[in-house]
């Protein structure tokens, strides 16, 4: 079986739904696996290899096994909202422990005969002519058709003492979760320049007790500067030490100065990177801000391979996750149906 380079994208997606056509009928046929040289290879070989059970690719996976798919859902256990007691904003959900709803989701998941769900990293995945090998890093490897990326993100803390125990508690990263349950408060920003002057605006609107912290000089420009005096929010430009906090829930913040203020929530969006590696080394291309290209059917750049969820979009929900997921499992049924009818 002849190994698919990530070099070679450049190859039409035509072109693949041609090489691949012929050889569609035995790979629609449930059960049916075609051993390759591997060792560690299992014998079962799905239509569609989920990677990534978290809200997003449960979705995909729901999707996929109601429409009669083999799906194989693998995840690592890493959901990006695990630090945040409540999950606000979805709709029948809303005010739920995120484990809550995603134990729910699971069992939902599971009573479908289609599909399989287990426990494991996907560390790295193989693009082949008619189909992808997944390993992971027990050393187990799995085969399918097609892969869905449902990796998620990873959230990138600055190095401030006290922020990673805050974070999703009172540190908050999106106002439409968590704003309203601190409307009004005491509120602090942590940014600099245009992104704080953006997230100033917004948070306005759920409180008008603002302050910027850009921990260091000022990147503000003097028109920014006015427009945020005008909405009396003050910009702090003193180096911030550490984070005061019980059980990561914000009393204040102490600058290196000796200065401290009182002030909870702080809301930050630290950079991020994606969660997993494997999408770009099968060749997926990422946006200019690091998300991972589709189009609008949940293509990435690989053909075969679809993405779904924080991993493709800033429109950061668990809402938004689940709907794309339930859309890319559309999508790529589609896609099998037109390569095999
Ligand atoms: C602190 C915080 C609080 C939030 N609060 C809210 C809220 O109140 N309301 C709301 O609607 N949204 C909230 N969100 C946003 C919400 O959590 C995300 O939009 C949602 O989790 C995205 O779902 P996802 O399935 O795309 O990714 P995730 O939920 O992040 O899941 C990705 C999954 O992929 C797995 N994975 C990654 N790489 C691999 C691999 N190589 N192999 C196997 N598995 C892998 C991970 O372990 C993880 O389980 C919050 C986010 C954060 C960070």
């Amino acid at each position: 079986m002849e190994k698919v380079k990530p070099s070679s994208n450049v190859q039409s997606r035509r072109t693949f739904l041609q090489q691949s056509a012929s050889l569609m009928a035995a790979f629609t046929i449930p059960n049916v696996f075609q051993s390759k040289k591997k060792k560690k290879m299992t014998t079962e070989k799905f239509d569609v290899i989920i990677i990534g059970g978290s809200y997003s690719g449960l979705a995909a996976g729901m999707g996929l096994g109601r429409a009669l798919r083999k799906v194989l859902i693998i995840d690592s256990g890493r959901p990006a909202n695990r630090y945040t007691p409540h999950s606000h904003n979805f709709l029948t959900h809303d005010g739920r422990t995120p484990a809550e709803i995603a134990a729910i989701a699971k069992e939902q998941v599971d009573a479908y005969k289609t599909v399989k769900r287990i426990t494991g990293l996907v560390v790295h995945a193989t693009r082949y002519e008619n189909d992808f090998h997944v390993s992971l890093a027990n050393g187990t490897e799995y085969s399918a058709i097609k892969l869905i990326f449902a990796t998620g993100i990873i959230d990138q803390w600055p190095d401030i003492r006290g922020f990673s125990e805050c974070w999703g508690k009172s540190v908050l990263h999106c106002p439409y979760c968590h704003g309203y349950e601190v409307r009004d408060a005491q509120t602090g920003i942590l940014g600099n320049g245009d992104y704080a002057f953006e997230f100033a605006g917004l948070i306005s609107n759920w409180t008008r007790q603002l302050t910027v912290y850009t921990n260091g000089p000022s990147t503000l420009s003097s028109e920014q500067n006015a427009r945020l005096k005008k909405h009396n929010i003050s910009v702090i430009e003193d180096r911030i030490d550490f984070l005061r906090h019980s059980n990561g829930y914000l009393d204040g913040i102490s600058f290196m100065n000796g200065n401290s203020v009182n002030v909870n929530p702080l809301y930050a969006r630290p950079p991020f990177k994606q969660s997993s590696e494997v999408p770009e080394s099968l060749g997926c291309e990422l946006t200019e801000d690091g998300y991972l290209k589709i189009d609008a059917m949940h293509h990435t750049t690989v053909p075969g391979v679809y993405a779904c969820g924080d991993n493709v979009t800033r429109m950061r929900t668990v809402a938004n996750a689940i709907s794309m997921g339930t859309s890319a499992a559309i999508a790529l049924n589609k896609d099998f149906v037109l390569e095999s009818f």
